[in-house]
C-alpha cells in the first residue's frame, strides 16, 4: 500500500497511534517538522479536503483542536499552526487529507518552508507518552461510547449516513490530478 498514512492504520509505520475512531485517527509520525507535531485525519482514504464529508471534516476539527489543548497542556508549547496542505501546490505529500497540528516555542526556528527532519525514537516515543494520557484525559471529558444503550447527553449529535460521495472519476479535479504525481 502506498499511502503513508493508510499504513499507519495497517501497522505498516513508525508512527504511533494516540486515539483512534470509527471516524478518524490521531497519531504521531516520525517524520516531521518538530517534535510533538501531531496528524489528524479521516480513517477512510480521502486524498483532498473536498471529499472528506462534513461529519469526519467537523470530527477531525475537532480532535486537532484537543490535540492542540493537550500540547500545550503537556508540551509547554507557545501556540500551534494547525495546517492542511491541500493539494500537491500547497505542499501536500501524503495523497491522503489530515490536519496536522504544530506546536511552536519562542525561537524555534521554524520557517514553514517543509523542510521535514527526521525524529529519533527517544524523540518519538517522548512525545508519545506525554500526548497519550494527556489526549485521553480530554477525550474521556466529552466522549460517549457509540454502541452502548442510549444516554442522555445534549451536545453529542448523531451523525446521519452520508448518502452520496464525491468520486474523483465523476468530476475531475485539479488538485486529484496533481495528487497523482507524488511519489
Ligand atoms: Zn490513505
Amino acid at each position: 500500500m502506498g499511502c503513508e498514512l493508510c499504513n499507519i492504520l495497517a501497522g505498516e509505520s513508525k508512527a504511533v497511534i494516540i486515539h483512534e475512531d470509527d471516524r478518524a485517527v490521531i497519531a504521531v509520525r516520525d517524520h516531521v517538522l518538530t517534535p510533538g507535531q501531531i496528524t489528524v485525519f479521516p480513517r477512510e482514504h480521502a486524498p483532498i479536503l473536498e471529499m472528506v464529508s462534513e461529519d469526519v471534516l467537523s470530527h477531525c476539527a475537532v480532535l486537532a483542536n484537543k490535540v492542540s489543548i493537550a500540547v500545550f497542556e503537556c508540551l509547554g508549547a507557545k501556540g500551534t499552526n494547525i495546517l492542511v496542505r491541500n493539494g500537491l501546490g500547497a505542499g501536500q505529500n501524503i495523497p491522503h487529507f489530515g490536519i496536522e497540528v504544530i506546536p511552536r516555542q519562542d525561537n524555534d526556528g521554524l520557517n514553514l518552508q517543509w523542510e521535514p527532519k527526521q525524529l529519533s525514537e527517544d524523540e518519538l516515543d517522548r512525545t508519545f507518552v506525554l500526548l497519550k494520557d494527556e489526549f485521553a484525559a480530554l477525550q474521556g471529558q466529552t466522549e460517549k461510547p457509540t454502541t452502548a444503550e442510549k444516554t442522555v447527553e445534549p451536545k453529542e449529535v448523531v451523525s446521519e449516513p452520508k448518502e452520496e460521495k464525491i468520486s474523483g472519476k465523476e468530476k475531475p479535479n485539479y488538485l486529484l490530478k496533481s495528487l497523482k504525481k507524488i511519489p
